[in-house]
């Protein structure tokens, strides 16, 4: 049997009929930037989320640079980023001119307690990533980010983590922006690049929506220095289809990860994430943690499962990040995770193979 990681060529009949007559209605209209699309895109995102503004632009990373833009953070500000993410957490900071003062995460992978002693007086904002999918207690961040001493902004990175609620709320509205991703495999994905900012706040959605459309506001008029990050209006027409699919293979990606859990957690030397079952997790990932990783690694892939490591290196110990200090939690996770498969696509028998297999790892000696 061969198990791959993440396969997007599987996509059901109907999801891939459904899929081509958002491409057809498209291609009739002949609009392809913009237009009844990306609006009802927006619209059914905002309602979903219980967010008053959202701006789709090109992708994730765009979104994080236009929330610091939006923000007006740059030279000689300071942005407090996890140590352990994607790199375009740290990556935005540097675009704009700031500076990323990293952070070591938690056994989670989150933005680790006491990080508030990284504040200094150039310090403009804090971006709690959900990795993997789960979110940190955010009114507990916000809290210390909007006390009076410090009075940050706070961005947050829901790339992995769209449809995760805390408290009644959902990832992404908690911060003054929060940052989306529609990369095509992430738990909500287009069938190419798309992302979003959502906010709360009439004004950062006023700047933000001029800064992704050359500074704008109506043709040939430009109040300011922006760029062009629009979203496509195939990929947000591909969106709305997803959209209309999402609870659906949310409840699947929960019954794979409970199922994980009941039949490995027995296993000795075994760490999971904590919370993986609660709303506030999308399960975008699931990464098991061990400290033979890369045994299993290869001993899964001569079984013909495919699995993944989020991420091999943490960002202070890469070349263009490069700085000293101690990250332990962010090195340990870095070290011992490793990513099993679990995507809306995986079928049942597939996981009993990769459970047998991962049992047979340990019951070897
Ligand atoms: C995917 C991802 C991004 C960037 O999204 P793109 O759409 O690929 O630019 C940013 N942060 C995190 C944590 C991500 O996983």
């Amino acid at each position: 049997m061969k198990v791959p990681f993440l396969d997007l060529s599987r996509f059901d009949k109907q999801l891939q009929e459904e899929l081509k007559k958002a491409f057809e209605k498209v291609l009739v209209k002949g609009i392809f930037s913009g237009g009844e699309e990306v609006g009802v895109f927006c619209e059914k995102v905002k309602s979903k989320l219980g967010s008053k503004f959202a701006i789709p632009c090109a992708n994730g990373t765009d979104a994080l640079e236009l929330a610091l833009r939006a923000l007006e953070i740059g030279p000689g500000d300071e942005v407090i980023v996890p140590a352990l993410t994607w790199v375009s957490t740290a990556e935005a900071v540097i675009m704009v001119g700031a500076k990323p003062i990293f952070w070591d995460t938690d056994l989670d992978g989150l933005l680790g307690e006491n990080w508030e002693k990284a504040i200094t007086s150039k310090t403009k904002a804090v971006i709690p990533v959900h990795l993997y999918g789960k979110m940190p207690d955010m009114d507990r961040l916000c809290q210390k980010a909007k006390a009076k001493a410090n009075r940050l902004y706070v961005i947050e990175d829901a790339a992995q983590a769209f449809g995760a609620i805390q408290n009644g709320k959902a990832a992404g509205t908690f911060g003054d922006v929060g940052c989306l991703s529609f990369y095509p495999t992430k738990n909500f994905g287009a069938l190419g690049e798309a992302g979003m900012c959502l906010t709360q706040n009439p004004e950062i959605f006023k700047k933000i929506s001029l800064l992704i459309n050359h500074g704008q506001p109506s043709r040939d008029e430009h109040v300011m220095v922006g760029r062009n990050s629009r979203i496509d209006s195939l990929q947000a027409g591909f969106l709305n289809v997803f959209l209309s699919h999402f609870d659906h293979f949310q409840k699947r990606r929960k019954v794979l990860a409970n199922r994980y859990l009941s039949e490995l957690s027995d296993i000795k030397g075994l760490r999971f994430l904590s919370g993986i079952s609660e709303e506030d997790h999308s399960v975008h990932l699931f990464p098991i943690f061990l400290e033979r990783r890369d045994e299993l690694k290869n001993f899964l892939s001569a079984k013909g499962i495919g699995t993944a490591i989020h991420y091999p290196n943490i960002l202070p110990e890469m070349f263009p990040y490069r700085i000293q200090g101690q990250f332990a939690v962010s090195k340990n996770i870095s070290a011992s995770g490793l990513s099993l498969p679990l995507n809306p696509w995986l079928k049942d028998q597939e996981q009993t193979f990769i459970i047998e297999c991962v049992r047979a790892f340990f019951i070897r000696e």
